[in-house]
């Protein structure tokens, strides 16, 4: 089942920098793929033209919708997580977390169950209250995850997500997002720049280069070297 066409993807910015030349790949349902390579090469490029924040020069990414074969998956169904967590100062862990329903038009006792529901999945329930400040790095990364699982994507962008925080809050993490990855039929790109954190996740690797700004290869992680 593919979920995600990567077709002929170029991208320059600015008339003049070139960041992707014709990019191909194909991402199946409950993939784990994570992206590797040198600064510059164009990761969080294609993250964004997947996500439709930005536009392809030449190419096209298309997202199929398993569910009406026809039609188009909604950018509303893809989750996104930053390397760093951008939560709003001003609004509590909770309404933080609920902000993909607000913005959807989901009434407050609708949103605030299904925020408490994520908010469990990533152990913290009992700060709905708290303010982003109130926690620690990992703690509001964990927000920031929940944030981005809250409306169910089906596909979840992370760009170098735990690349800031501490080695034990950092797996603690990588447990964490197993184990919802596993729960879930979502499928997850993610960028790192560490070699252990993508074999330990993924079930594929992509290797990018920087010139031209593309997948060199990509190989599939064997279920004996992952969870390691
Ligand atoms: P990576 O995420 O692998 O570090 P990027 O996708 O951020 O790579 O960048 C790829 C190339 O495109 C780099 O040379 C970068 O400087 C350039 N670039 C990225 N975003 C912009 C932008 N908004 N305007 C101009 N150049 C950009
Ligand atoms: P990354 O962590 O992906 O390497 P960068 O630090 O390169 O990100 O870039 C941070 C932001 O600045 C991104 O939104 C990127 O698109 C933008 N950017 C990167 N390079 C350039 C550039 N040469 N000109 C304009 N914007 C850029």
């Amino acid at each position: 089942n593919v979920l995600l066409q990567i077709k002929n993807v170029s991208k320059i910015y600015n008339g003049d920098i070139v960041a992707l030349t014709d990019m191909n790949l194909d991402v199946k349902e409950g993939e784990f793929i994570s992206f590797v390579g040198p600064s510059g090469c164009g990761k969080s490029t294609i993250f964004k033209i997947i996500a439709g924040l930005s536009e392809p020069t030449t190419g096209s990414v298309e997202l199929t919708n398993q569910t009406s074969k026809q039609e188009e998956l909604d950018r509303t169904e893809i989750g996104f997580v930053f390397q760093h967590a951008t939560l709003l100062p001003w609004k509590s862990v909770l309404d933080n977390i609920t902000l993909p329903l607000e913005l959807k038009g989901v009434s407050k006792k609708k949103r605030y169950i299904q925020g408490r529901e994520v908010l469990e999945m990533v152990g913290l329930k009992g700060y709905e209250k708290a303010l982003p400040r109130q926690l620690s790095g990992g703690m509001q990364m964990r927000v920031s995850i929940a944030r981005a699982l809250v409306a169910k994507p089906k596909l979840l962008l992370m760009d170098e997500p735990f690349g800031a925080l501490d080695e034990i809050t950092r797996q603690n993490l990588h447990y964490e997002l197993l184990k919802i990855w596993e729960k879930t039929n979502m499928t997850v790109l993610f960028i790192t720049h560490n070699v252990f954190e993508s074999v330990f996740l993924s079930t594929k690797i992509a290797v990018m280069s920087a010139r031209p700004g593309r997948i060199s290869h990509t190989f599939d992680v064997p279920e004996y070297e992952r969870n390691e």
